[in-house]
């Protein structure tokens, strides 16, 4: 079985064919699911189609989307969690992503550091999203987080280097299409450096479609060439890697 750490499931590129979409998945092995928030109403709308298919679901605020954030950041989760008919699995997708700027740093940071306090105190994981901002992401990570805390950096495209950085902190990577890119040599290199315990897979669709779909639309499904890529890189068969990334995302996500 493999567990699918990060989709976006509830986004609107799947509403005609959800249903024929998860099926593909179940049939590619995929036993669990977590399709993420972005926003309140997108955290919301996780939630109905979790709920609706049988999947998890996580609540967050991307950094994209700090500038809209509620002032008051664990009210609305409280107020948002007591109404879902299901808990969410995670906090996230919270974090800095420098490379758009939708929202002003200040903004990014102020949103990321309440969401990290708020999955302190109510003892939820965290999925974070990072692009060119390490520094400020470590920086926030080295005042905000605690040993006690469980976290994933998904989408990691970062080097060696960062990786060790990150499991400093005992993140899990999440590793996901882009792995499988001609050019991603140094992601290459630090799966290959990082190994089987601190790596789990992911999707991120409708987004960014592993060879041989890239540039088409992503789906839970096609996390195999993924698997496929990681195995290779780690000189291991992929059930073995299917099991211990299913192993490393449960110990990620496991209520606490
Ligand atoms: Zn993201
Ligand atoms: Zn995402």
């Amino acid at each position: 079985m493999i567990f699918e750490t990060h989709a976006h499931v509830h986004d609107a590129a799947f509403d005609a064919d959800r249903e024929n979409v998860l099926q593909r998945a179940r049939d590619a092995g995929i036993g669990r699911i977590v399709t993420v928030g972005c926003d309140l109403r997108d955290s919301r709308r996780a939630c109905e189609v979790a709920q609706q298919y049988g999947l998890e679901w996580s609540i967050g605020i991307h950094p994209h989307e700090a500038k809209d954030a509620p002032l008051d950041v664990p009210a609305a989760f409280d107020r948002a969690i007591a109404a879902a008919p299901s808990p969410p699995l995670a906090v996230g997708e919270a974090g800095l992503d420098y490379y758009y700027r939708h929202s002003v740093p200040e903004a990014q940071q102020t949103v990321m550091r309440a969401q990290i306090r708020y999955a302190r105190a109510r003892k939820f994981p965290v999925i974070f999203h990072h692009r060119d901002a390490f520094e400020d992401f470590v920086r926030i990570l080295t005042e905000e987080w605690d040993g006690e805390m469980r976290g994933v950096v998904h989408c990691f495209t970062g080097n060696a280097a960062e990786a060790t950085e990150l499991a400093a902190f005992g993140l899990w990577l999440g590793i996901g299409g882009i792995v499988t890119f001609k050019n991603a040599r140094a992601l290459q290199e630090a799966v290959g450096g990082a190994g089987l315990g601190r790596i789990v897979l992911e999707t991120d669709c409708p987004y960014l479609a592993p060879v041989p779909q890239r540039g088409r639309r992503n789906e839970p499904a096609y996390i195999v060439h993924t698997l496929e890529t990681v195995a290779r890189l780690l000189g291991a068969p992929p059930a073995d890697v299917a099991r211990a990334t299913h192993e490393n995302a449960e110990q990620l996500f496991r209520r606490s």
